[in-house]
Parts: C-alpha cells; sequence; structure tokens
C-alpha cells in the first residue's frame, strides 16, 4: 500500500499529449522472426504532423532478421501495418499497449505520480489526450503497484 500524500507534496507536471503524437516509431512483432521491430514514418515531409503520423507511408525493419515490410501512405490509419504491437502489459484488469518506448515512459510516469493518484479525477477538458484515455483501472492507486509492474515488464520487450 502506498502513504498517503503529504501536503506540501506537489504534483509534477505530466502535460497532455495526443496518442498520435507517439506514432514513429511504433514497435511491433517481427513478423518473420519474432523479434521486436520498428516501423518509421518515411514520408510525407513533416509540414503537416498530424497527418504525417497518422496516415503516411511507414516501413517496418527489423534489427535481428533485417525483414523488411512497407506500406504507402494511406488514408486509414495502420501504424501497426497490421502486426502486433510490441509493447503490451497485461494485468488482471486489463491490458495495456504503447507505440513506443518514449509513449509507455510517458504513461508510466504519470501513473507513478503519487500525487496524481492521490487527486486524479476522470472529468476535465482534455478528453483526447493519452491519459484521459487510460482506463479508470489503471489510474486507480490500489492497481498502481501492479500496474507499474506490468509496464516494467512490456519494456523489456523492446531490446
Ligand atoms: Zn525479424
Amino acid at each position: 500500500m502506498s502513504r498517503p500524500a503529504r501536503p506540501d507534496e506537489r504534483a509534477r507536471v505530466h502535460p497532455a499529449r495526443a496518442a498520435w503524437e507517439f506514432l514513429d516509431p511504433v514497435l511491433v512483432d517481427c513478423p518473420a522472426c519474432g523479434a521486436c521491430a520498428s516501423v518509421r514514418v518515411t514520408e510525407p515531409p513533416a509540414e503537416d504532423r498530424y497527418r504525417r503520423l497518422t496516415f503516411g507511408a511507414r516501413r517496418m525493419t527489423c534489427s535481428r532478421c533485417s525483414a523488411v515490410r512497407e506500406q504507402p501512405a494511406t488514408e486509414v490509419s495502420n501504424p501497426t501495418l497490421g502486426l502486433p504491437l510490441r509493447l503490451v502489459a497485461p494485468t488482471r484488469h486489463g491490458e495495456l499497449v504503447f507505440f513506443n518506448l518514449e509513449h509507455l515512459d510517458y504513461v508510466r510516469a504519470y501513473l507513478a505520480d503519487r500525487v496524481r493518484a492521490e487527486s486524479f479525477t476522470e472529468s476535465g477538458p482534455r478528453n483526447t489526450s493519452v491519459f484521459s484515455r487510460l482506463p479508470a483501472w489503471a489510474k486507480r492507486a490500489q492497481a498502481r503497484d501492479e500496474v507499474l509492474a506490468a509496464i516494467d515488464k512490456a519494456r523489456a520487450k523492446a531490446a
């Protein structure tokens, strides 16, 4: 059990970010060898970051077996090229998935923040942010230790 937050503990700031901001790279299971493969956006250039990261052309490369898979720019977002996401954190309550290590660390830092866990409220204007879309069970203080352990296990799969 975690101790309650002291009044003098100040909440760290966790700036709200949208999930699409984490779509390059996306870590997946390599379809050829099962290792961790990386899907990167190859085009278009970065003028419109949202369009690039959501609908841009992509290339998957595997550093273990050198497999390559490509996907042209598309109107339907498919950032994994249909492959399973690598960073999955299963718990008794459900699972959390992450596009890459930056995404994982961003969510982990938020969930690990003791003050946030004590003061979290579901409502708020930022209902499109990564944090607002986390399942309620993941944000409960009672589940925090289990959730963080599952996230740490998922992190190890990025190697
Ligand atoms: Zn491979």
